[in-house]
């Protein structure tokens, strides 16, 4: 006699018109009988919501900024598409501080999350948190280095582990000499040479303000304190991060640059899919080869490690100071080497609020970006004269 088969689980997805979402929606067309779309949801592309919604008509499908129509009115509607009886998963990988609210959402009404949106912890780590102890809510990681962690710690205790090591490849500038810098071209700062990612952060891997983001967000997600958590450049971005136990034990976990991976495992643990990513052929590969990170020219690193153990709103104060930031250098407002800079003053100079709420957080957001954009173009200081 066979055993029923399960139903497959139901997913509400959050930016289904981004890389991440069109690369679930991939692993749902592959997999009909795991999983299902009930609510797609995109931020204002109407176009390209409309030929996602196209290919799964069985999905409500929302825009949360339709153009001419009533925010509110959308923001109501997610709200209950996120919390929807039916829903068993949902899938947070809308850009940025958009994510948050839904975010919250879905954990109120107690439902687990396959985070894609780091920022979500960065900017309310202690929120989300709070959220996942009351309602019983679960958190699994779908940035390729925190699903590396993640798969790396099943099984173990957390008595056992010394500390998190996270990979970064060092992004398309890892040999560029710093002093040339100053003249990187938007087309420069957007070709990684590893992974395929939406703009934004593909900025961030060349500043290598991910990797400072992921270190807050791998603080929230693990419960690791920041001293207990390393950052090493791998350029082959194979070694996709791993944990190193008191034992003098080191566990990594390997696999093709493919974000489908860490995407499949978020959405069918405990169980592992079938065939998401050829493995890495390691004999090609011949090497795989680790350095230190160097301080001078990714400082973005220590900053978000300062802002993070700053706590508070800080966390939240460079995170939108950076996509303020981002933003302005993909409009060509602003040079690539501005970026770090104006982050760093954001940060030094907002006020600390002590406690954390949801709105201590907005109006930390609100005021960061307008202290980005107030800064007037080319005063920053040289990338190289940074505090270290
Ligand atoms: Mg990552």
């Amino acid at each position: 006699m066979r055993s029923p088969r399960p139903s497959p689980r139901r997913l509400a997805l959050l930016g289904a018109t981004g890389s991440i979402g069109r690369q679930v929606c991939d692993l749902v067309e592959r997999h009909p009988d795991r999983f299902a779309l009930h609510a797609l949801i995109a931020g204002s592309d109407a176009a390209a919501l409309h030929t996602v919604a196209h290919r799964h008509p069985e999905a409500h499908a929302l825009l949360a900024n339709p153009a001419g129509a009533d925010a509110a009115l959308a923001a109501r509607a997610i709200d209950e598409a996120v919390r929807d009886p039916e829903v068993d998963l949902v899938i947070v990988a809308a850009a940025g501080s958009a994510a948050l609210a839904p975010t919250l959402a879905a954990l109120e009404a107690g439902k687990d999350i396959a985070l894609a949106t780091k920022e979500v912890l960065v900017m309310a780590g202690e929120l989300v948190r709070e959220r996942m102890r009351r309602h019983g809510s679960q958190i699994y990681p779908i940035d390729s280095e925190h699903s590396a962690i993640w798969q790396c710690l099943w099984g173990e205790k957390e008595s056992g582990v010394r500390r998190l090591i996270l990979t970064g490849s060092g992004g398309p500038f890892l040999r560029r000499p710093v002093e040339t810098l100053e003249s990187v071209t938007i087309a420069e700062a957007l070709a990684h040479p590893r992974w395929k990612m939406g703009p934004k952060i593909s900025v961030d891997s060349a500043t290598m303000m991910n990797k400072g983001l992921e270190v807050i967000e791998a603080h929230f997600l693990f419960d690791v304190p920041y001293s207990g958590i390393d950052v090493i450049i791998h350029p082959q971005s194979v070694v996709h991060s791993m944990v190193e136990f008191v034992d003098g034990s080191i566990k990594a976990q390997l696999g093709v640059p493919d974000m489908h991976l860490p995407i499949a495992i978020a959405l069918s643990f405990p169980d592992r899919l079938e065939g998401v990513a050829p493995a890495p052929d390691l004999a090609a590969l011949g090497q795989l080869s680790f350095e230190a990170l160097d301080a001078v020219r990714y400082p973005a690193v220590a900053l978000a490690r300062e802002a993070g153990q700053r706590g508070g709103t800080a966390p939240a104060v460079l995170n939108a100071a950076n996509e303020e930031a981002v933003a302005l250098f993909l409009q060509g407002q602003r040079r690539f080497v501005d970026i770090v800079p104006s982050v760093a003053r954001a940060v030094e100079a907002a006020e600390p609020a002590k406690e954390l709420t949801l709105e201590a957080v907005i109006v930390a957001d609100r005021w960061a970006r307008a202290h980005v954009r107030a800064s007037a173009k080319g005063t920053s200081r040289l990338w190289s004269q940074l505090p270290a």
